[in-house]
């Protein structure tokens, strides 16, 4: 405990010291990675922030940054050795600021997503960032992540929605960067240097976020598809007949859908004749809904007539509209609730989705026995989740971990198709410990020397989350 010696008096939030209280911060939401820490520090402010890397960056304390720990790649857990102090960023949670006007607000790391939505909402704006996890993760972790969703394709990730950032440095300064501008053009760019570093380079305390109009109207629509060919064929019409109205197109197969319908029994479906894959367009509209789904419609008639749509079911009020995406929103949970399940979180050119799923498909099926496909995702980013499951018959601990065993080989296959069309093996999920060793694998070496270079740049002493994202 000597060691610890004044940290108490480096800051005026919570120190964490007893076993039982820091347990939770030491193992990650999915229960995959569990680590040790020597103290869990919960500052309040960006100035305790401060004293704590101050802290820990003169006595050599590595520090693992925190938030809503709802990361899936281990990035927010520390190693085994004990040697770091975890920070958990939950405490910063104001929101210090709201501009209408200037369309922005300004926020605090540890803010929830879901706070900042409704504080968005307070003032008559959308803050256009959601994914399932919005309740428990935080504003800090989603840069941090550079975290996507399910509305990207028309607002962009965490980073489009951030115009500055505060930062604690390593070495515990603090950088002002909160500025709300859409134009800045006065050197390198800092703010996206930090977004997306899984908390290698500093802390972030504070970030300005862009915020949107609040759409009038709101349609979805679940659509039957041949296949991934025709999914996008149908995801070109909506895009021509709805320009950027068109908020969300999701690709959901069938297994996922049946998972579902297993695991929900609250949830039906919307749709008579099972169909291989389904579409899930969302229209968002600034008049209002009619004219939100007449242009949704229009796009299906046009689908429907070429063959790439076979049926389709319009929402018609707010709970037909919440009905259908709750079949795209629940299949993460009903996978879990599957059993055992290995997760890709891959992006890819949009044209070279048919092309890939043919080839892994194929691949998969001819080399692992017992698996089984569960691929959905955010298909106009070009972003899946190209999940697997053991087959339905093979329960049991035995084929559980049978089937786990096989990961790293199914990976080989998975990654290096991804890797032959151009794409990337993570998406939005980050690279934590999970994906760390494969994305360097895939990485030019001009690439690595430059990331490397950075780190030691900010962190020369290789404090900040060490083990992640760079080995
Ligand atoms: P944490 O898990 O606490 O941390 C994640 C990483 O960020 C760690 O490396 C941590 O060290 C670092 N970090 C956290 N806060 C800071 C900070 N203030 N400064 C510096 N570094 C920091 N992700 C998506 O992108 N899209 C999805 O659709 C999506 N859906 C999800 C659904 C579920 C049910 C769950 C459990 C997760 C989902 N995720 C999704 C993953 C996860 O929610 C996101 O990655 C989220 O952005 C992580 O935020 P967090 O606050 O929980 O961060
Ligand atoms: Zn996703």
């Amino acid at each position: 405990m000597t060691a610890l010696h004044g940290l108490r008096e480096a800051f005026s939030g919570r120190l964490l010291l007893d076993e039982d209280e820091k347990a939770p911060f030491l193992t990650d939401w999915r229960g995959r990675w569990r680590g040790q820490a020597c103290a869990v520090v919960q500052p309040d402010t960006a100035q305790d922030v401060a004293g704590v890397l101050a802290w820990c960056h003169a006595r050599n304390v590595p520090v693992v940054p925190q938030g809503g720990n709802t990361g899936l790649s281990g990035g927010a857990v520390p190693d085994g050795a004990g040697a770091a102090v975890l920070l958990s960023l939950t405490r910063l949670n104001r929101i210090r600021s709201v501009d209408p006007a200037n369309h922005t607000l300004v926020a605090e790391a540890g803010c929830t997503l879901l706070q900042v939505q409704q504080a968005a909402e307070e003032a008559g704006r959308l803050f256009a960032l959601s994914l399932a996890a919005e309740g428990s993760c935080t504003i800090g972790g989603n840069l941090a992540t550079n975290a996507g969703g399910v509305q990207v394709l028309s607002f962009g990730n965490a980073r489009e929605l951030c115009l500055g950032l505060e930062v604690v440095t390593p070495d515990g300064e603090l950088w002002n960067g909160l500025r709300g501008l859409r134009k800045d053009n006065t050197g390198y760019d800092l703010r996206d240097l930090f977004i997306g570093s899984e908390g290698t380079l500093g802390v972030i305390t504070a970030a300005v976020l862009k915020l949107h109009p609040r759409p009038a109207g709101q349609v979805a629509c679940f659509v039957a598809v041949p296949g991934p060919a025709a999914a996008l064929q149908v995801l070109g019409h909506a895009q021509s007949r709805l320009g950027s109205a068109l908020t969300a197109c999701e690709l959901v197969s069938h297994t996922c859908l049946q998972l579902v319908a297993r695991h929900m029994p609250a949830v039906r479906l919307p749709l008579q004749d099972a169909s291989p894959w389904y579409v899930l367009l969302e229209a968002s509209d600034g008049r209002d809904e009619n004219h939100a789904r007449e242009a949704i419609e229009s796009a299906l008639e046009q689908a429907l007539d070429d063959g790439s749509a076979t049926d389709a079911a319009v929402s018609a009020s707010l709970s037909q509209f919440e009905a259908l995406w709750a079949l795209r929103e629940n299949i993460s949970e009903a996978q879990a609730a599957e059993g055992k399940n290995i997760k890709h979180d891959i992006a890819l050119p949009i044209s070279r989705i048919p092309a890939f799923l043919a080839e892994a498909d194929a691949a998969l099926m001819q080399r692992f026995e017992g698996i089984r496909l569960v691929t959905f995702g955010h298909l106009g980013d070009g972003n899946l989740h190209y999940n697997l499951s053991p087959s339905p018959e093979r329960t049991g601990a035995e084929h559980a971990a049978a089937f786990l065993a096989m990961e790293p080989a199914i990976n080989r296959v998975v990654h290096d198709l991804v890797a032959a069309q151009g794409g990337s093996i993570s998406a939005e999920h980050g690279l934590g410990v999970l994906r760390r060793d494969e994305a360097a694998r895939y990485r030019s070496p001009i690439e690595q020397r430059l990331m490397a270079a950075i780190k030691q740049a900010l962190d020369p002493k290789g404090l900040m989350n060490p083990g992640k994202l760079l080995a």
